[in-house]
């Protein structure tokens, strides 16, 4: 029996760990295992292997001015941004987004019950938060703005440059959520004015449980994990070597790569969106169709629930995403899609592609025929849909 082919349309929930990547990391499982903290020489290699991946990966942000510290990933990552710089002022006014991933809302929420006051901005009906509004939400007693550099689910990139020359100027610190963004598109923390970034690695060829957040110099965050004296008493524990290595690798190849990948990407994405369009009546592109993320395809497919529409597409080895791939499983539509202004059966309609270097046009032409077929079964035993065409 050979295995289904499976062509995998889901790179924002995870990708692969690229083979360069895996053969970097091996030998620091098997070789060379020391602890980065001990004395001797085998140990002591692994620390000055650790001070290259930083700053391997700090050069990849143009980060002249601050440091790069490893975390167990994106959401470790952001909610130390928010709980270090709240813990550090004690209370206070933090602004963010409606379209936040989980890993920034539900930290609000836990900061909210610790008595900070929270501003959620809206978002207009591409997904893009205005930067007057994040200028309109400042207070006397505001401490953070956190806005994603771009979004998980539609795509859609924001003027990330804009409202960081806002909280320049006003003194308050500006965290941004690049983890779906970081090794898609270029960022210079610098010239974008981002005092915190986070990032992981398993969203661009790295391993998983593996990320880093950034922070400016100067900017002061309480350390997040206390115990030994690792990434400068910040987050203590001992490093996973291997996979700060294979982020490291993972960063190098894709920051390689990006120029040609995105060319790909941008040609895929616009010939399956233009496709679905064509090719299937009551369909809608969720997010801003230029200033989004070159590999994001979300469709909604009107009297179809996405979540059905998932299940028919893995029976032919097609793998994509309702929503995040983190809110999948809920009940509840997507808080994304609610805020761009979609109605309920919109929003459960939808479907997320998220294409790779290694997808084609016959792929993507196959994975169109397969939508084409489900929808219209799925339609057929819609009864919104018989009564949308008696009328
Ligand atoms: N932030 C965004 C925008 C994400 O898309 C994700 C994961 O999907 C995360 C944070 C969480 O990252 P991790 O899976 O590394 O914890």
């Amino acid at each position: 029996m050979t295995d289904k082919q499976i062509i995998y349309m889901d790179h924002a929930a995870t990708t692969s760990t690229g083979p360069k990547v895996v053969s970097a990391m091996l030998p620091y499982f098997t070789k060379q295992y020391g602890n980065p903290s001990s004395i001797y020489s085998i140990a002591q290699k692994n620390r000055a292997v650790i001070e290259e991946c930083r700053m391997n990966i700090a050069k990849s942000l143009n980060a002249s001015s601050g440091n790069v510290y490893f975390t167990a990933g994106g959401t470790e990552a952001d909610n130390w941004a928010l709980k270090g710089c709240a813990c550090i002022h004690g209370k206070g006014h933090i602004i963010t987004s409606k379209i936040e991933h989980h890993a920034i809302l539900h930290t609000c929420d836990f900061l909210c019950k610790h008595g900070y006051d929270i501003t959620y901005l809206d978002v207009d009906e591409n997904g893009l938060i205005r930067p007057d509004r994040v200028m309109t939400s400042i207070r006397k007693d505001t401490i953070m703005i956190s806005v994603m550099c771009a979004n998980n689910e539609i795509g859609v990139i924001e003027p990330i440059k804009e409202i960081g020359e806002i909280a320049r100027k006003n003194n308050i610190i500006f965290h941004t959520d690049a983890v779906q963004a970081y090794g898609q598109i270029p960022i210079d923390v610098d010239e974008l004015n981002i005092d915190m970034l986070s990032a992981s690695g398993h969203k661009l060829g790295g391993p998983k449980g593996i990320g880093f957040l950034y922070i400016r110099k100067g900017v002061n965050v309480e350390s997040f994990i206390h115990g030994g004296a690792q990434e400068g008493g910040n987050r203590s524990g001992t490093e996973n070597v291997p996979a700060i290595v294979g982020l490291s690798k993972a960063v190098e190849e894709s920051f390689k790569t990006m120029d040609e990948r995105a060319k790909h990407e941008i040609e895929l994405r616009n010939y399956m969106i233009e496709k679905i369009m064509k090719e299937i009546p009551y369909v809608r592109l969720n997010g801003h169709r230029i200033r989004r993320l070159p590999n994001n395809v979300n469709m909604s497919f009107q009297f179809v629930q996405g979540e059905a529409l998932l299940v028919m597409l893995d029976m032919d080895g097609i793998c994509a995403s309702a929503g995040s791939a983190c809110a999948s499983g809920s009940s509840s539509p997507s808080h994304v899609l609610l805020a761009i202004g979609l109605p309920d059966d919109i929003a459960y309609g939808a479907v997320r592609f998220t294409l790779g270097f290694e997808n084609t046009i016959s792929q993507i032409d196959y994975v169109v025929d397969c939508l084409k077929k489900h929808v219209g079964k799925l339609r057929e035993m819609s009864p919104q849909y018989e009564d949308f065409c008696k009328r």
